[in-house]
């Protein structure tokens, strides 16, 4: 995991909703848990910056989101909201696109790890395609994201299954 941009506000509220309690808490290693895992915290990344030229809402680039390309992954969180959004919901959001990281990297497209996810956190499985209104989603995916996000927020029912996850490499 790489902080590739950030403002030390926002890092060190990072730091501590979530790196803190993962690593002190739950003894992850970081780095060995998150490979390859990039993140820009109130920023666009380069390759981003000239990716506005329709200028839709719709757009990644507009939105908090996470991105996989070539076996590198990206959380952006735009610095949209600045002085609207509290820290701790940008980091909270950052959280939300991290546990993307976690399902993409860990789970991948394998059903039978879907469905111990969905037996041991008690969500339905529901791995059906979307798309609202320009929003790609998959329903589990989605929940998957919500519930590791609680992390931030020291309310997450299942965090076992999510440090095993990420310490072991399977739950
Ligand atoms: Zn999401």
């Amino acid at each position: 995991m790489k902080l590739e941009h950030y403002e030390p506000e926002y890092a060190s509220y990072f730091v501590r909703m979530f790196l803190e309690p993962v690593i002190k808490t739950h003894g992850v290693n970081i780095d060995k848990a998150f490979p390859n895992l990039r993140i820009w915290l109130g920023a666009k990344p380069p390759f981003e910056a000239n990716a506005d030229k329709n200028n839709l809402w719709h757009e990644n680039y507009r939105r908090p989101h996470f991105t996989e390309n070539d076996g590198l992954f990206y959380c952006v969180i735009p610095d949209l909201f600045k002085g609207i959004l509290p820290p701790t919901e940008r980091i909270y959001t950052l959280c939300h696109e991290i546990g993307h990281y976690v399902h993409t990297v860990y789970l991948k497209d394998d059903m039978e790890k879907w469905a111990k996810w969905a037996a041991e956190t008690g969500h339905r499985l529901d791995t059906e395609f979307k798309n609202d209104g320009g929003y790609p989603r998959i329903t589990s995916h989605e929940d998957f994201a919500i519930d590791f996000s609680k992390i931030a927020l020291g309310q997450c029912k299942n965090i076992n299954y999510y440090m095993k996850l990420l310490k072991n490499g399977i739950a």
